[in-house]
């Protein structure tokens, strides 16, 4: 279809364009430029110049992306060809940012099938936990005092005797996430020795969590065990000697080995542990306190299970499949807990009141049982059904088609979900998604128009398409949103 000389038609206009936007990029104006043109604002003047300074920076910083994606400009006509335009762009983006005054972390519509979404802030909080953390915002409140002794108390304690009987472990402490409960862990039970671990599971997440790296940081000397894909008992106990300090288990969390694979299971692991006199710690990761089974979803371990197996402490976060705010919990073995809570890393480590009052009431709707899949919205979109997702997709559809115009082509397709963050990560789980295609429109161009929705609404792009899963969206409503640059 395409003959030779549309093509070179099509590279000549690329090219073209690649010319007017580093030519509009070369003469934007400079920021005192467009803080004098601002000052005859009216919504503008009485602010501060810092402020002011700040968000014509941010239209400048915007306008730039826009320029360069040559997005947003073919929408908001008349698209900005002069340096003159260029500053009464800036100077429009900027009463727009200020009138619209809003924070730089802003709610968005989570409809990419990842339900614990670390860029999006993993687990939402259930209710009660969210009412928890506005009562302790807004009082003093007994964050490390005693109200029978009036003495000091131990944070630790809000939440210790909640930890234990859901895991059956003898004591708990929470830490800031659960990085840090591992380097707080390592650094309090063996700095300046030995932890014996399998290159099978020194794993490394999104990026900024690489196990080596945070043990070193511990202070704790990495014994490398086995290999990639097969690590054996016998390798454990050749690696055994005078400066060991501990065995660790990694939960392998955000990738799989398989095919010729062998990993000592954690009760074989304490056994060799226990022939030594050695103990072993587990970083669990994802740290399930229900069984995901009863939920018709893919096992992961239970905590409960692994401190019955026999780990001597267990780490796992709190706002992954636990549903509760960023935490780091350890549980396991009182003197090893007290050991971490005497450190004096802790101090740099500890949480606020604000996630220990939301750790506290999503612990409490687990101990007080009745229908978790109801009140844990983790766990309320982990479970809902494909008939129910379709009911939502489908009303979705209808809204969508609405704001969006005759150029779009919606529908309704069966999608796959993940659970996030970690947690069967070859796992998918039957979704369904809203499926946007436009005549001319790439789908990259069709997740930036949703990006710049109000609010925006991030989706995913497979098989060439833009796809928005409703597995995590409460309500189709949620998809009402406005998009400022689509032309009807
Ligand atoms: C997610 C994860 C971590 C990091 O937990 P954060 O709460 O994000 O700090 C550490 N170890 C494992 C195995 C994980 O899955």
């Amino acid at each position: 279809m395409s003959s030779g000389q549309t093509k070179k038609g099509r590279a000549a206009a690329a090219q073209a364009g690649r010319e007017v936007r580093a030519a509009l990029l070369r003469v934007m104006p400079p920021v005192d430029e467009c803080l004098r043109a601002c000052a005859g604002v009216a919504s503008i003047g009485g602010l501060s110049r810092e402020y002011v300074k700040l968000m014509v920076r941010r239209a400048q910083a915007e306008l730039r992306v826009a320029v360069l994606s040559d997005q947003g400009l073919a929408a908001a006509a008349p698209a900005p060809r002069t340096r003159q335009a260029l500053v009464e762009e800036v100077v429009r983006r900027t009463r727009a940012a200020i009138e619209a005054d809003e924070p730089s972390l802003r709610p968005l519509v989570n409809a990419t099938g990842v339900v614990l979404h670390t860029n999006l802030g993993r687990a939402l909080l259930a209710e009660p936990a969210i009412e928890a953390m506005a009562a302790a915002a807004r009082s003093a409140v007994n964050l490390e005092y005693d109200l029978d002794s009036g003495g000091r108390g131990e944070r630790d304690a809000l939440v210790e005797d909640e930890l234990c009987a859901l895991t059956g472990a003898a004591a708990a402490t929470v830490v800031n996430n659960n990085a840090a409960a591992v380097l707080l862990a390592l650094n309090s039970l063996a700095a300046g020795r030995e932890v014996v671990v399998s290159r099978g599971e020194l794993i490394e997440i999104g990026g900024s969590f690489r196990l080596p790296d945070l043990m070193e940081r511990s202070g704790a000397h990495l014994r490398e065990v086995g290999a990639t894909n097969r690590t054996h008992p016998d390798d454990y106990e050749r690696a055994i000697g005078p400066d060991t300090a501990l065995l660790l288990k990694v939960h392998p969390s955000n990738y799989r080995v398989v095919g010729f694979t062998a990993e000592v299971e954690l009760a074989e692991l304490v056994e060799i542990g226990r022939r030594h006199g050695i103990d072993v710690v587990e970083d669990l990761g994802s740290g399930a306190l229900a069984d995901l089974g009863r939920l018709g979803l893919p096992r992961e371990p239970l905590v409960a299970e692994r401190v019955a197996a026999g780990a001597a402490l267990v780490t796992f976060s709190g706002d992954k499949l636990l549903g509760g705010p960023q935490a780091g919990v350890a549980v396991g073995r009182r003197e090893l807990v007290q050991r971490m809570r005497a450190n004096a890393l802790r101090r740099a480590l500890r949480c606020d009141k604000l996630t220990l009052a939301a750790l506290e009431a999503t612990l409490r709707l687990y101990l007080r049982a009745g229908d978790l899949g109801a009140t844990l919205p983790t766990l309320r979109y982990l479970s809902r059904t494909v008939g129910e997702l379709e009911l939502v997709a489908e009303r979705a559809r209808e809204i969508l088609a609405e704001r969006l115009g005759g150029d779009f082509r919606l529908e309704v397709v069966p999608a796959f979900a993940q659970i996030g963050s970690g947690a069967q990560p070859t796992e998918q789980i039957p979704s369904r998604a809203v499926r946007v295609t436009h005549l001319e429109l790439a789908p990259e161009a069709i997740a930036a128009m949703f990006r710049a929705a109000r609010p925006p609404v991030i989706g995913r792009i497979a098989a060439h398409a833009f796809l928005l899963d409703v597995r995590a969206v409460d309500d189709a409503a949620a998809f009402a949103v406005s998009f400022s640059t689509v032309r009807s």
